[in-house]
């Protein structure tokens, strides 16, 4: 018997001898039975498969969700207002689940476990290609198209993780923690490398910056990032926030924009 291969799908269509015939069929003289032949189909997996994640794109197909990274601290007002020193340190990452992907124009539920989710307004960066190793030169070409992202964040959760010592994970990687914008390809729009970040709560500016502002730019994160895991088509990159992060409540109404990329409404149920 052939015994799936750790980490890959098992084959459609593969059938273990013996295990899964039909005793009424085997018992049967008159029927010749070639391989698989009156068995009841064997599915593809153990389980309805999950639905994959997708954002939508402007002017084409929905964009399926592979990976969602995020860069740490990647403004320097930013990484000040959390106590950090901005500099030139190699960027860091964490990662939110694919399905954490929530559409523009949503109304999410506050997340359990928090008393303090905070917004942080992010450029995101879709991927068309990927690999590891790539050349600051090459990262862009990697580049299918941007969005408007928010990185929700249960900051009492994280400031606790921080102090332990312990992941991010349950602070940053929750579900619903990841609203997207429909992608503007980089075909329309190019790739931005300065414009207003702005982030809104009940129509009061909270946060504002400009991508230029960017410690890290968006080649250099890709290009770092691919040193670390081979970058995949499907994977979204959300770039970091500026300063101004702060508390969303019930509610609240929550809306974003990148200029030269689009804007983000989400209303916190
Ligand atoms: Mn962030």
């Amino acid at each position: 018997m052939e015994l799936p291969t750790p980490g890959l799908p098992p084959k459609a269509g593969r059938h273990y001898f013996g295990l899964m015939q039909s005793p009424k069929l085997t018992q049967s003289p008159k029927l010749t039975l070639s391989p698989n032949q009156g068995e009841p189909p064997v599915p593809a997996y153990a389980i309805p498969a999950p639905p994959q994640p997708v954002v939508a794109v402007d002017g084409d197909a929905p964009f399926p969700v592979r990976r969602i990274f995020c860069v740490g601290r990647n403004y320097a007002a930013h990484a000040r207002e959390m106590g950090a020193d901005p500099n030139r340190e190699p960027p860091f990452f964490f990662c939110k689940p694919a399905d954490a992907v929530v559409a523009d124009g949503a109304a999410i539920p506050y997340p359990p476990a928090t008393q303090d989710l905070h917004h942080e307004i992010e450029l995101v960066a879709a991927l068309v290609s990927g690999g590891v190793d790539i050349s600051v030169d090459q990262a862009l070409n990697c580049v299918y198209g941007y969005g408007v992202g928010i990185d929700f964040t249960r900051r009492d959760l994280q400031n606790a993780a921080k102090k332990k010592g312990h992941p991010w994970d349950m602070s940053k990687g929750f579900d619903l923690s990841a609203p997207c914008s429909a992608l503007k390809r980089a075909a329309q729009i190019g790739h931005p490398a300065a414009g207003e970040i702005t982030l809104s709560v009940n129509g009061t500016e909270r946060q504002r910056g400009d991508l230029s502002d960017m410690i890290w730019s968006v080649a250099e994160t890709i290009s770092y990032l691919s040193g670390l895991v081979r970058l995949a088509p499907g994977d979204l990159i959300y770039t970091g926030t500026p300063e101004g992060v702060g508390p969303v409540v019930r509610g609240d109404r929550v809306e974003g924009r990148v200029a030269g990329v689009g804007t983000i409404r989400i209303d916190i149920a």
